[in-house]
């Protein structure tokens, strides 16, 4: 699933290449997406694209008057192709953009094309999202006070997307390693100090895979649904049984709201 580095990848790779750009008509092959393409995504051709941003996983290019809204839900991807480019079966949206189209994949259709004419926040799927982890908004102290009404461990808690939004499994195992805190110490049982080394573990974590699945865009923008494509090395994500890079205790595995966890005994207390 293309997490919020690869989403911050696709939106650099567009912004370098759509901004200020016309754009032409716009194809839809197969309008059931997660929810189906509305008719007024029509309502782009003619317009240009003055910003290419981000709210969470969400794309939003903003057009002045209105926003496209793009989320790549379990396997979307978005790439540049020159015109005539015949579409594959997962194809499903074309929007022809300056001298190229930008072409939607998703093979599992979780994904998302709508328009709005609001202000994106103001939309009902962006609405309710949390603080944007890369974002100044997120410091120490913002994290200790949104923590204290919880009920719920750190680890459920950093994948809370109404609480952080974007922070998903891979990241929350792997920035609480750095930060040495064990996944299930409760949110509320924080420090301001331990917050102020989970904050900037946070945020390098998510920045090192900006990095990596930066240095691999192309002409290709965005998530093939490759697994790994983004990942850097882990200090512990999936490494159950094998010996902490930094001490040799064996990493250990536990499931919180589902999700596996990863982590080290001895290195997070
Ligand atoms: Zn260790």
């Amino acid at each position: 699933m293309p997490e919020l580095p690869e989403v911050e990848v696709t939106r650099r790779g567009l912004e370098s290449q759509l901004v200020g750009r016309r754009i032409g008509p716009v194809a839809v092959r197969e309008a059931r997406l997660r929810w189906r393409v509305p008719a007024t995504v029509r309502q782009l051709s003619g317009r240009s694209v003055r910003a290419v941003k981000r709210r969470g996983k969400y794309l939003l290019l903003d057009c002045g008057d209105g926003h496209l809204i793009v989320h790549l839900g379990m396997s979307g991807s978005l790439r540049l192709v020159e015109p005539g480019t015949a579409p594959g079966k997962h194809d499903h949206v074309d929007v022809a953009i300056g001298e190229r189209l930008l072409r939607l994949r998703d093979p599992r259709r979780f994904g998302a094309v709508l328009w709005t004419a609001e202000p994106p926040e103001a939309h009902p799927l962006l609405r309710h999202l949390g603080i944007e982890p890369l974002s100044r908004a997120l410091d120490a102290r913002r994290l200790h006070a949104l923590t204290r009404a919880s009920r719920v461990p750190i680890k459920p808690f950093l994948m809370d997307g109404r609480r952080v939004v974007g922070v998903g499994n891979i990241y929350a195992s792997e920035s609480l390693f750095l930060a040495g805190i064990n996944p299930r110490t409760p949110a509320r049982r924080l420090s301001m100090e331990r917050c102020r080394q989970l904050v900037p573990a946070i945020k390098a974590t998510l920045r090192a895979a900006i990095r990596a699945g930066g240095s691999s865009l192309r002409d290709f923008v965005g998530s093939d649904g490759v697994e790994g494509y983004f990942q850097v090395r882990a200090w512990v994500y999936d490494r159950e049984g094998k010996p902490c890079r930094r001490c040799g205790r064996l990493i250990r595995r536990l499931v919180q709201g589902q999700r596996a966890t990863y982590y080290c005994p001895r290195c997070q207390r």
